[in-house]
């Protein structure tokens, strides 16, 4: 499956924000966004007007960015949004948070998105007792997230689930972490994912 293969912490020096794509390293003070290191590009230090447009492609950038899509993936995300009943913006929201991968990443069995990305694609994830490596397979509530046999003989399995004993998982899933199992119990409305995301801006850049 096509992804973003280039340097990661460059996208978060773009953004001028940490994205959170490189796990724990993330949390550390080698950071380039906690050492202060300036844009991308010979002229990033720069400062720049930023137009409407400009702001709006921004947002949208960092969305895909989070969640590690393609283009594409995301406006298809996007259109899906925009059929359904609701508020574009909190059901946008909602698929991408519903994702495979992201509640992989969510419940702690990989320390970042792209990490739990490869645990799918590579097989090692079982939902309701079915092995599904598709990452944008999405999830409904009372769905069961756990291992193949195979995803539980690697060493990433072993290391996890010493790791994930005592880390927080967001309140619309649970994680019964003996097991390595978690399940969806409720949608993951905007106020329960925490994503700083201006969804306004992402709805108008789509829209023009
Ligand atoms: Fe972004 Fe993480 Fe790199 Fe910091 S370490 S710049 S948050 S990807």
């Amino acid at each position: 499956m096509a992804r973003y293969t280039g340097p990661v912490c460059r996208l978060c020096r773009r953004q001028g924000e940490k994205l959170f794509l490189k796990g724990d390293r993330c949390l550390t003070p080698k950071c380039a966004i906690e050492r202060r290191v300036g844009p991308p590009g010979q002229r990033g230090t720069r400062r720049r007007r930023v137009s409407e447009r400009g702001l709006q492609l921004r947002e949208k950038q960092k969305v895909k960015h989070i969640y590690g899509l393609l283009e594409k993936q995301l406006f298809r995300h996007f259109t899906s949004a925009r059929g359904m009943s609701g508020v574009t913006g909190d059901n946008f929201l909602q698929i991408l948070e519903s994702r495979l991968d992201n509640v992989v990443f969510r419940l702690g069995f990989a320390s970042s998105r792209n990490q739990a990305r490869q645990l799918v694609t590579h097989g090692h994830m079982v939902v309701n007792e079915r092995a599904t490596d598709i990452p944008s397979y999405l999830l409904t509530v009372g769905d069961q997230i756990s291992w193949t046999e195979r995803g539980r003989k690697t060493e990433h399995f072993k290391m996890m689930s010493e790791e994930i004993k005592g880390k927080p998982i967001p309140e619309w899933l649970s994680l019964d972490a003996q097991n390595m199992q978690g399940r969806v119990l409720t949608a993951p409305t905007r106020d329960l994912v925490g994503t700083r995301v201006d969804d306004r801006l992402i709805i108008e850049y789509y829209s023009r």
